[in-house]
């Protein structure tokens, strides 16, 4: 063993112990750093210009914790703090670091039951997820990597469903055994796009279906219309929360088309699913166990670092058809497959313990608080902006997004420039709605309370006044 590394092995306790506090005092500062550490020449978190040669020697662990610290720290964002609110971006929960911490240090391969007490952790956190989000046992779940992998998992097997209804088989003989598809949907999140070109299935299956008047909810008057002009099975992409405005797809509604037209039921709900757990807004989620494929974020409202999200489906039978991997150690499928055979990767991270740890930790009256918090703040935000003459809401805050735009000549230049002067004690993402140029601003993170909105609301009036 090499010498320095051999150091470090008999100095782990330490050297955990230095990480530890490395850790502990990157969360003290989050509320007092930048939220966004300014980018200028004259400051000392300017960014690195060339990269750093690689090391040649061993320093040990102990030279990579100052390097980071003095290198790198310092430009990474408060993305983990409470004011930032771009995108939609959670923070992780005491529990959840704690639980990801270890997830290292077991360093599991959880993908088969030869090695089984990883995958019997993920299906235990997938039931008491399924619980959280009203999901019966029809619904099995796989963790994966995010919102876009769990959409591209859920579009696979419904790919895989085409062809049962067909009677062909695109995991045998590729997309193209299945014609042109169609994949209806009111205002779907850009990931689904994004699958549909991994899939083979083409972004312009994509479909658009006109949505309400004034809604990104799509109309289902519409739907069943796009339905009927659909010849064959088509698959349809439910939008359970939107990222601009929050709106809600009527989950029933377009359930009830099942009546009438054969369609896959694909419902994206990576943070709007968290709905369901405050009971002013239970309502919005309705009908989601009615989906043959669901797909939730976790790493956004559970709090979890990243990467984490859950993929729930009624087929797990298509789903290993689409993903089985077969080779002579791993054994037949099964009536219940290992996760090998369940999703894109092979290799599975156990990432399940972080959303385990906190489930186990807050539960869910815990994660109950946290949402109707967010909530509230989204709420006080949105008032407060509204009564100021420099904004206007382009929507009504329906959840926990407040999506707003500048009184006057609300142009993408001059939102930039109020977003950058802001960015040091609020982040919030440009976006364009309805043809207008706007700004986001997601709340979803544990930590956020009306303090802060408070001081985004504060920074955001200044940053208007002084640079637009
Ligand atoms: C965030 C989000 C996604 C993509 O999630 P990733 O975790 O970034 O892959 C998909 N759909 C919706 C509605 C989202 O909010």
């Amino acid at each position: 063993m090499d010498r320095t590394l051999a150091t470090d092995l008999a100095r782990l306790p330490e050297l955990l112990e230095a990480t530890r506090r490395t850790a502990a005092d990157a969360l003290e500062a989050l509320d007092a750093r930048p939220v966004v550490p300014p980018v200028t020449p004259v400051t000392p978190v300017t960014p690195p210009r060339d990269p750093e040669p690689l090391p040649e020697h061993a320093a040990g662990a102990e030279s990579a914790l100052t390097a980071f610290a003095e290198r790198w720290a310092p430009r990474l964002s408060a993305s983990a703090g409470p004011r930032y609110l771009g995108f939609v971006t959670g923070g992780a929960t005491p529990a959840a670091l704690a639980g990801d911490w270890l997830t290292a240090v077991h360093d599991q391969n959880s993908n088969s039951a030869l090695d089984g007490s990883g995958q019997d952790l993920e299906r235990e956190t997938v039931s008491w997820l399924r619980d959280l989000f009203g999901l019966t046992d029809a619904h099995t779940g796989t963790f994966v990597s995010g919102a876009t992998m769990s959409n591209t998992t859920g579009l696979a097997i419904a790919r895989e469903w085409l062809g049962e209804r067909l009677g062909v088989s695109p995991s045998e003989d590729g997309a193209a055994a299945l014609g042109p598809v169609r994949v209806l949907s009111g205002a779907p999140h850009s990931s689904i796009a994004k699958a549909l070109s991994v899939l083979g299935l083409g972004r312009s299956s994509l479909v658009p279906v006109p949505t309400l008047p004034g809604r990104e909810a799509v109309d289902p008057a519409a739907l069943d219309r796009a339905l009927a002009d659909t010849p064959g099975p088509a698959v349809v992409v439910a939008n359970a929360g939107t990222v601009n405005t929050v709106d809600f797809d009527d989950l029933r509604a377009i359930a009830a088309l099942r009546e009438r037209h054969a369609f896959w039921l694909h419902t994206d709900a990576a943070f709007g699913a968290f709905a369901a757990l405050s009971p002013d807004h239970a309502h919005l989620t309705d009908g989601l166990d009615a989906s043959d494929s669901v797909c939730v974020d976790l790493h956004k409202w559970l709090n979890v670092p990243y990467d984490s999200a859950v993929q729930f489906t009624r087929r797990q039978d298509l789903q290993a058809r689409v993903f089985q991997n077969a080779a002579a150690y791993l054994g037949p499928l099964g009536a219940r497959p290992d996760l090998v055979h369940l999703t894109p990767e092979n290799s599975h991270r156990l990432r399940a313990l972080a959303a385990w740890f906190t489930l186990r930790a807050y539960g869910r009256e815990g994660h109950r608080e946290i949402v109707e918090r967010d909530i509230a703040c989204a709420r006080a935000l949105g008032a407060a902006l509204e009564q100021d003459p420099a904004f206007r809401l382009l929507a009504p805050v329906r959840l926990n997004v407040v999506c707003f735009t500048l009184a006057d000549d609300p142009t993408p230049a001059r939102l930039a420039a109020l977003r950058e002067a802001a960015q040091e004690e609020v982040f919030v993402t440009p976006t364009v709605y309805a043809g207008t140029p706007g700004l986001r601003a997601a709340f979803s993170n544990w930590r956020t309370t009306q303090t802060d909105v408070r001081r985004a609301a504060q920074a955001l009036r200044t940053a208007a006044k002084g640079t637009v």
